[in-house]
């Protein structure tokens, strides 16, 4: 089953509204088991609102639209369907005496534009909207269907799932249960991960699965979908596919889950294995900190950290080095080393690590071009390790991407991976 959305509004071509609704909307609606063939941007402009619902409605099975919907005269939908399908108004009783009574019990007045919010063309079903003043339609013409609902947010969602949902379903029937299952890699490279340690998986595309590389700056995430007559058997229908990528890339894989973070993977090997970590940062500012601090529970394993931005921050409250920090500089092997040491020592915790780099734009130089960090990892009668990365020269990407390495050489280390991140060495003391 195809569906089109269209999302209507002059504020989304100029950028000062991001569409957020076509995004939802494709979300929602690929998990109801549609097919969202196009996605439409427009202007406020009545004859062009009118063609693309027309096209789209010949085109595909189900077309929804959001936007256009208020009191004021650049919004147009409304008129435009009620063209579209030659229709007259009518009034909606219910919106009428919902909106009044929200008026009454703001205390605003009722104005003539106001009215006209709840007249509806004659042939639409009206989607009553209790959380706005738009009402939603629902029209079933020339073979299609159409939802016309407001640009709201928060109303365009409710509606879709109040009102829009149970119809579909109604209509179309349970269509096939459609699954996405994410992997989370980190510490390697999207072309990489999928030219030489994947490599062609298409034995295991079956009909009805695909995988998609999604690339950001802390690491790959593969994305599994496939369908099936309900969860269980789209999801059995992914297991050789998964299998097949961890025996392949085990090592690289920290979790699963779209919203399983590098840091809660960090802090479920430290609970597992009763240890407790402590941070050290300069140019991550905290990031590391407060990756940590975002898990629930995470006081478990955290116990915090030193933002030693200045050098005598690092003197005084982490033991590094004078000399040292005149001599190599604060972006050194020795000043990571000994950041990662003082403060598992001063916060007494079995784990300490740290950043120290060049963030950007300004401050590099020949030797330490902007980019350079250093990332420290020292462990109570364990390891004592410092990796030298060379980033970008864009500050915020710098940090993103110190914060997810150091995690990452976290978890490997605490997993017992030999290989580090990228192929970066450990150098040690
Ligand atoms: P209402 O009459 O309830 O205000 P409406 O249909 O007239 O709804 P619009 O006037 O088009 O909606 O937009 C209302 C608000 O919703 C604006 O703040 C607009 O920026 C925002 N909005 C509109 N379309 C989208 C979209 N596609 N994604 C995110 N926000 C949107």
């Amino acid at each position: 089953m195809k569906v089109q959305i269209i999302s209507i509004g002059n504020e989304l071509l100029i950028g000062d509204t991001v569409n957020t609704n076509a995004a939802w909307m494709g979300n929602f609606l690929t998990g109801l088991g549609f097919t969202v063939s196009r996605v439409h941007t427009i202007s406020d402009d009545l004859s062009l609102i009118k063609d693309t619902i027309s096209q789209g409605m010949s085109e595909a099975d189900f077309v929804v639209t959001t936007g256009g919907l208020g009191p004021t005269h650049d919004d147009m939908t409304k008129k435009a369907v009620a063209e579209l399908f030659s229709s007259d108004y009518k009034l909606d009783k219910r919106t009428l005496d919902y909106i009044k009574a929200l008026f009454e019990k703001r205390n605003i007045p009722f104005s003539k534009s106001n009215h006209a919010q709840a007249e509806v063309p004659e042939s639409a079903d009206v989607l009553f909207n209790k959380m706005g003043t738009a009402p939603g339609m629902w029209f079933h013409e020339k073979g299609a269907y159409l939802a016309v609902l407001p640009g709201v947010p928060n109303e365009m969602k409710y509606l879709m799932q109040e009102r829009v949902a149970p119809r579909l379903r109604k209509v179309f029937g349970e269509l096939e249960y459609l699954y996405s299952h994410y992997i989370k890699t980190a510490g390697i490279g999207e072309s990489t991960l999928s030219d030489e340690i994947l490599g062609d998986l298409s034995d295991h595309y079956k009909s009805g699965i695909s995988m998609a590389y999604l690339p950001a700056p802390g690491g790959v995430t593969l994305r599994l979908n496939s369908s099936g007559a309900n969860k269980q058997e789209a999801q059995k229908q992914l297991e050789m596919l998964r299998d097949e990528i961890y025996r392949k890339a085990g090592k690289y894989i920290y979790g699963e889950g779209k919203d399983y973070s590098i840091s809660e993977s960090v802090g479920d090997l430290l609970k597992e294995k009763g240890l407790r970590i402590a941070v050290a940062e300069s140019c991550t500012g905290g990031a590391i900190a407060n990756a940590f601090t975002d898990i629930s529970g995470s006081s478990d394993y955290f116990d915090g950290g030193v933002i030693s931005y200045a050098n005598h921050v690092k003197v005084k409250q982490l033991g590094v080095s004078q000399e040292d920090l005149d001599t190599v500089g604060a972006v050194s092997k020795e000043v990571a080393l000994q950041m990662a040491k003082g403060v598992a020592e001063q916060l007494d915790t079995e784990i300490g690590i740290s950043t120290t780099g060049i963030a950007g734009p300004g401050g590099g130089s020949k030797e330490k071009p902007v980019g350079t960090v250093w990332m420290g990892f020292y462990q109570k009668e364990g390891s004592h390790f410092a990796i030298k990365a060379m980033f970008t020269k864009d500050r915020l990407i710098n940090k993103e991407r110190t914060k997810m390495t150091l995690l990452e050489i976290t978890r490997r280390e605490l997993k017992g991976i030999a290989e580090m991140p990228y192929d970066l060495k450990k150098q040690l003391p």
